[in-house]
This record gives C-alpha cells, sequence and structure tokens, in this order.
C-alpha cells in the first residue's frame, strides 16, 4: 500500500481514502499494524482540530435518532461531521449494532457526513486503539465534529470520555427512581446531561426528570474545567428536532471556554498520557502471558510457593531477567 498517496487523499478529506485507512487501524495483521502506524506517523503535525463529542446513553434512548438529527444541523451549517461508534457488545456477538449505516440513513447519505460502524473485536483495548486511531484520522481528514458513540455499559463510557474533548449523556425521561439508575461515575464524566424525548406526553416528564437532574449536578463535586453553570442538564427532542441547536451553542461555548483557559489541550494532553500508560500496562501484560517469562513465572511462583523465595525477590528476578527491567 502506498502511504504517502494515502496521506495525501485523506489530507485531501476524501471519504473513501479515510475508510480504508480505518480498515487498516482495525486490522489485527501484523503487516497492517506496520502500514497504520506509518500513516499516522506521516499524518502528524497537520493543524487540523475536530471537536471530538463522545455521546452515551442506554439502548432505546435515543442516541442514533439525535446523531443523525444533530449530524444533520452541523452538515446544515457547513460542517463536515464523523461518526463513530463503540460497541461492547459487538466482542461477543461478533456483528455491530451501533454506528450501523441503517441506522442513520439520512446522515448517511449526506456529502458531509461520514459514519463507521463498529468493529468486531475482541478486547476492548484493540478497540479503543481503533478508536482513538480512527479519530486521529478523522480530524486529519478535516472534519469539524467527530461524534464518538456508545452505549451505556461502564467501561465503554470510560474509555469513550478519555477520547473526547466533550462528554455528553443522552437520557430518557424518567420517574425519580430511575433517576439513581444513572451510575454516579458516569454523571461526573458527562458535561452535559440531555434528557430526550422532550416532546407530546412525554415533555412535562422530560422538564421534570431535566430539573433533578440539574439538581443531581449542583451536587457534584466543582471541576475544574467547567465554567460557571456547567456541567448542565437540557431536555432535547431528537425526533422533532429541538433544542438540538441550543446544544450545539452549549458545546461550543463550553468549547471555547476551556481553549482560552487551557483546559481543551491540558484536557488532550492528560488523555495522551492515560493512553500512553494503558498501552505499555496492556503490552506488559500480554508479555507476561507470552513464553518464555510465562514459564518463567510460573516456576518462580513455585519456588515462592515453597518457600525458596520471597514475593519481592521472585518479582525482582522475574522483572531483570525476563522483562530486562531494571
Ligand atoms: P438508540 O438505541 O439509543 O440508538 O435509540 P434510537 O435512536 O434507535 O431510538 C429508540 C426509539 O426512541 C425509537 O423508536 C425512536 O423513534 C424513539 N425516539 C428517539 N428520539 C426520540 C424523541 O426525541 N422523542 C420521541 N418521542 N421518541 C424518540
Amino acid at each position: 500500500m502506498d502511504i504517502e498517496d494515502l496521506k495525501t487523499r485523506i489530507l485531501a478529506g476524501e471519504r473513501r481514502a479515510l475508510a480504508r485507512a480505518i480498515t487498516l487501524v482495525e486490522s489485527g495483521r501484523p503487516d497492517h499494524r506496520a502500514q497504520a502506524l506509518a500513516l499516522l506517523e506521516a499524518l502528524k503535525g497537520h493543524d487540523r482540530e475536530a471537536l471530538r463529542v463522545g455521546l452515551s446513553g442506554t439502548p432505546g434512548v435515543g442516541k442514533s435518532t439525535f446523531i443523525e438529527a444533530f449530524g444533520m444541523m452541523l452538515t446544515a451549517q457547513g460542517l463536515k461531521v464523523a461518526v463513530l461508534a463503540v460497541d461492547p457488545s459487538s466482542a461477543r456477538s461478533g456483528g455491530s449494532i451501533l454506528g450501523d449505516k441503517t441506522r442513520m440513513e439520512r446522515l448517511s447519505r449526506d456529502k458531509n457526513a461520514f459514519i463507521r460502524p463498529s468493529p468486531s473485536q475482541s478486547q476492548l483495548g484493540g478497540v479503543a486503539r481503533r478508536t482513538r486511531e480512527a479519530i486521529d484520522l478523522c480530524e486529519a481528514a478535516g472534519f469539524d465534529v467527530v461524534l464518538i458513540e456508545t452505549v451505556g455499559v461502564g467501561q465503554s463510557e470510560t474509555m469513550v470520555a478519555e477520547m473526547s474533548d466533550l462528554f455528553l449523556l443522552l437520557l430518557a425521561p424518567a420517574g425519580g427512581d430511575e433517576l439513581q439508575g444513572v451510575k454516579r461515575g458516569i454523571m461526573e464524566m458527562a458535561d452535559i446531561l440531555l434528557v430526550n424525548k422532550a416532546d407530546g406526553d412525554l415533555k412535562t416528564t422530560a422538564v421534570r426528570t431535566c430539573a433533578d437532574y440539574a439538581g443531581a449536578l449542583r451536587l457534584l463535586r466543582k471541576r475544574p474545567q467547567d465554567p460557571e453553570g456547567f456541567p448542565k442538564a437540557m431536555t432535547v427532542s431528537a425526533l422533532e428536532d429541538s433544542g438540538l441547536e441550543t446544544a450545539w451553542e452549549e458545546m461550543q461555548s463550553l468549547a471555547e471556554w476551556r481553549r482560552e483557559t487551557g483546559h481543551f489541550a491540558g484536557r488532550r494532553a492528560e488523555q495522551a498520557r492515560f493512553w500512553f500508560e494503558a498501552e505499555v500496562r496492556e503490552r506488559l501484560l500480554a508479555r507476561l502471558k507470552r513464553e518464555p517469562v510465562k514459564g518463567a513465572m510460573e516456576a518462580l511462583a513455585r519456588e515462592v510457593e515453597a518457600g525458596g523465595q520471597t514475593p519481592s525477590a521472585a518479582a525482582e528476578e522475574l522483572l531483570r531477567d525476563y522483562l530486562q527491567m531494571g
């Protein structure tokens, strides 16, 4: 594959080249991996900056309806929008549920939009790397907004929040009891809570739910990366296309404030460190499971069991002799 050519075409914003490059970063083949790294390296240093927006919510809350309506609104303003998905369930089922083209039919036909379904990979670590790299590729291709969608199930949310400049949580109108169902940790990650389906019969409930969430947000610890009034809760209707412009204005004003105060760049720097450390950990763990380290570890473990070595001395020996460290 001609990496220089692919690079030129990505920088020119060619969607087919972008799709091919994402396929490359998704591949597990060692030669593809080497090409992917060469491509990402070659693309470094462009001065494009997309707004990376993470979006989470439980199935049925309206994520695809929201992304379609929101995406269409952005492209109508002349912005280029990419949609990526992180679907933890696809790891198990082998299929992809999120980001399916059929879920966002109108948006997928829009020439200023790019939708990429979730890959089916077995490890969250692999999905994290692929998504991070796909975000970089979309940014290089000149997309203004990259939406990263995930289902509301624990780990994948943390992962998406660690790749996003802004994190949105989409919620359904609910009774008071259900409000408790949103885990505190997830609330703490969110910059904006969007209570969807604020239309028709559900409108009154949505407005009340929103007020409840706003109250809950006020009880959270103040974060340095928030201007006055954030994180905030708002109502929207993806179906009726209402509240979306206001939500976009809020996102922009938050991003602007963070840019001006250095929190935007600061967050990206922290994220880069986070992923670097995560990769190191993951690779070390992988090495522990491979020979000869695996066998040596087992042998040392037996010695420790038999009282021949202390746990600390054995650990030091393993790291020194088999992982060549310190
Ligand atoms: P996802 O599973 O989170 O992607 O949810 P979907 O976008 O597939 O929506 C689930 C259901 O909720 C569908 O029947 C949608 O038509 C409906 N829905 C989505 N957004 C709204 C909304 O703003 N108002 C109402 N009333 N229904 C909505």
